[in-house]
């Protein structure tokens, strides 16, 4: 198929474009690279643009003549959503919106979304499973769920197919070294970790020891970014005119902000200080998925099922590129 990825040139973008590429699809990535890396794709495929240029968009989707449409693009700090809301909206809604309009004009149907956690809150049941009802709690989960809505929307009236992945966290790199994390600032637990293992950093601070969880830190679902982007595959073979998948990914094992330093210390070998800093706003004590429909609709497995090997594809990037893609 003739694919265009949004965001393409990111984290779990530019994993899945190799994906594609090795199934033998035609990729084209569309990044403004505010967060993405030249250096994460292949330099013939990129076209640099943004969501805001809706000429280019349109342009975009006459030239490439994708077939369908895998969209990352967005931006995803938790934290930031909450002082710079107007960002997110502009970004994550109105890009989007833009995106799908590109999308209709052009004929376009096929969409696979990144969805997130974000948009259920603070869950009720953990394992979380889908029909859990979804009330994020920050603006960045907010505009997902718009978007999560508007396909909805869009299959109804417009007959699109689409799938809403809803991700677990993020981590780990391509275990062959090549392309990694590489956030700037870098917010996320791992990768800040290990950054202190390489002595960039003198500590990590852990974000609260009172939570109602064994050791009192907070437990997430981490789920390894190749696992991701094979599940993109996957929803991209399934979908079908007029119906939306929506999916959890996460490999459903919880591991404690502590558990997850302690991997980190035996990944790299490096004694890790940690101070304990306060509670961060909006991080739930529990966040574990409830795989079990991505493995029934898309036929997923997760292949990286714990930390360890996670965190070992993370260390292998980070100690082979210290200062990211620079
Ligand atoms: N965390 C932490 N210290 C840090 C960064 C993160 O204790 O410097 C904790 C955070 O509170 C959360 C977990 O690590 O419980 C994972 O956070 P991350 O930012 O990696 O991902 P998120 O869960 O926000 O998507």
């Amino acid at each position: 198929m003739r694919i265009l990825v949004t965001g393409g040139a990111g984290y779990v973008g530019s994993h899945c474009v190799r994906a594609l590429l090795r199934q033998g699809h035609e990729v084209w990535v569309y990044d403004n690279l505010s967060c993405g890396h030249r250096q994460a794709v292949p330099e013939a495929s990129l076209i640099e643009g943004d969501l805001a240029d809706v000429e280019l968009l349109r342009s975009t989707m006459e030239r490439t003549q994708a077939e369908a449409v895998v969209h990352f693009a967005a931006v995803a700090e938790v934290g930031e959503s909450v002082v710079n809301p107007a960002k997110y909206y502009a970004n994550n809604v109105i890009g989007t919106l833009n995106l799908l309009n590109a999308m209709r004009g052009a004929g376009v149907r096929r969409i696979v979304f990144s969805s997130t956690t974000a948009t259920y809150g603070e869950p009720e049941r953990v394992p979380i499973p889908e029909d859990e009802p979804q009330r994020p709690i920050s603006p960045y989960g907010f505009t997902k769920l718009v978007i999560e809505r508007a396909l909805e929307d869009y299959a109804r009236a417009y007959g699109f197919g689409y799938a809403a992945l809803r991700y677990f966290n993020a981590a780990g790199a391509s275990p062959d070294g090549d392309i990694g994390e590489d956030h700037k600032p870098e917010s996320h637990l791992i990768p800040i970790t290990l950054q202190v293992a390489l002595g960039q950093r003198s500590e990590i601070t852990v974000f609260g020891d009172d939570y109602p969880t064994p050791d009192g830190t907070c437990i997430r679902d981490y789920v390894h970014v190749d696992d991701l982007a094979d599940a993109h595959l996957r929803a991209l073979d399934r979908l079908v005119d007029g119906q939306g998948i929506k999916v959890n990914l996460g490999s459903g094992n919880g591991y404690s902000v502590r558990e997850v330093i302690d991997t980190c210390r035996k990944a790299s070998g490096h004694a890790i200080p940690v101070r304990l800093g306060q509670r961060r706003p909006g991080d739930p004590p529990r966040l574990i998925a409830d795989a079990s429909r991505a493995r029934r609709e898309l036929g997923w497995e997760p292949r990286y099922r714990d930390i360890a090997s996670i965190v070992a594809t993370a260390w292998h990037w980070h100690s082979s590129h210290p200062q990211g893609y620079e």
